[in-house]
């Protein structure tokens, strides 16, 4: 085993190159996972797709697992080998995660809509989950001792609420059900207000995904994104998001394989300024040639470090974030980070510090949420 690898590192590296099965593994599981859930050292969470490419390879051998890379191998406990737990729920670190419609981007779903990639509506997304089904499968995920929080990815809706109509009442019965947090990767609205109506429905952390971190790179990844929804509808829902939710629970996800440099900086500084903390994913793990330099992707990342310590935007909602860099995350490649966050982060996860995180969340929407409601049932909506 190598002594010292910088887990942000290696997450980092997983994201961006998967990971491959030792042939062992490879051989066995006909069946091979697509991804696989993976707890480093740090604490730190990451699902890795599987990609044979990759030069990181996943050793298991009874009792014992590890990545093994340039620098020698790292012990790692493995959480999820591509088992969904449930086929409405899919466990991310303790993220319980449900796909509606067929869920929305690169990291939160592994896939994109024909609608933003500007092809015919003709697929059919994905299971929209009856809601009792969504109860089951999330009371499984709470039982086994797994999930810590619900994750909802909305897939595509048409309508200036962005299918917000339809998550509604799956919302009511998690909160009828489940004392929990909630976070919701979407599309963004049109209609701003359904912003605010998303935080008052229940919804802790909000996440619209640029992933093309430039107006270029989304007309050449995302043509249907960029001719119909633009970035300017990200940035507007962004940052109404950003007023009314509680500092650090808005996000942005951007792909670090598709967008040069140069974009990726200038959105990571446009984001950090209306309050929004960006993540970094990337598109295709096998994508050779486009893989941005490992230390291209720290350098990224740090930045986003200190541009969000210096807008003094919190990292606490950042909990076991796998499918995802985030900088919380990046606090590893950070000399001199300082611990106030990662003592934020410990505290709740005990069950009074995870109850006090609860009941503030619960209390701080219901005197926001006071004055939302007024506005709405003033215009009868
Ligand atoms: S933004 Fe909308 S259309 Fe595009 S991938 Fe997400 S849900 Fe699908």
């Amino acid at each position: 085993m190598s002594d010292v690898v910088n887990p942000a590192r290696l997450k980092l590296a997983l994201l961006r190159s998967g990971v491959a099965l030792d042939s062992a593994d490879g051989e066995k599981d006909a069946a091979a996972p697509n991804t696989v859930d993976i707890l480093l050292p740090g604490d730190m969470w990451v699902t890795a797709k599987v990609a044979q490419s990759s030069p990181l390879t996943l050793v298991r051998s009874p009792g014992v697992s590890a990545i093994r890379h340039q620098g020698g191998e790292t012990a790692v406990r493995i959480a999820s080998f591509g088992s969904a737990a449930s086929r409405v729920v899919t466990m991310r670190s303790t993220w319980a995660t449900v796909m509606l419609s067929g869920g929305c981007g690169q990291s939160a779903a592994g896939r994109t809509c024909a609608f933003c990639r500007g092809r015919e509506l003709t697929e059919h997304a994905g299971e929209v989950w009856p809601i009792e089904s969504v109860v089951a499968a999330v009371r499984a995920a709470f039982d086994q001792g797994d999930a810590e929080l619900v994750h909802l990815v909305l897939g595509y809706f048409p309508g200036d609420d962005a299918g917000l109509h339809v998550l509604r009442p799956y919302l009511e019965a998690i909160h009828r059900h489940f004392d929990t947090m909630v976070a919701l990767t979407m599309h963004p609205p049109a209609d701003l207000r359904m912003v605010d109506l998303t935080y008052a429905e229940g919804v802790d952390v909000i996440c619209y995904n640029l992933e093309a971190a430039g107006a270029e790179s989304m007309r050449r990844h995302f043509p249907g994104r960029a001719r119909y929804l633009g970035r300017k509808r990200y940035l507007s829902a962004l940052a109404r998001a950003a007023q009314i939710f509680p500092g650090g629970a808005v996000w942005s996800d951007l792909l670090l394989d598709i967008s040069p440099r140069a974009e990726i900086d200038a959105a990571v500084a446009e984001l950090v300024a209306a309050g929004v903390l960006p993540t970094f994913g990337v598109l295709d793990p096998e994508g050779g040639a486009d893989a941005p330099a490992l230390d291209d992707s720290v350098a990224i990342a740090a930045a986003a470090f200190h541009a969000a310590s210096h807008a003094g935007i919190g990292l606490g909602w950042m909990r076991d974030v796998s499918s995802t860099f985030t900088p919380f995350d990046a606090r590893y490649l950070v000399s001199g980070a300082p611990q106030s966050q990662s003592l934020l982060h410990q505290l709740s996860r005990n069950r009074l510090g995870a109850l006090t995180t609860r009941s503030l969340a619960r209390m701080r929407r219901r005197l926001r949420v006071r004055r939302v409601r007024a506005s709405f049932d003033s215009s009868h909506l």
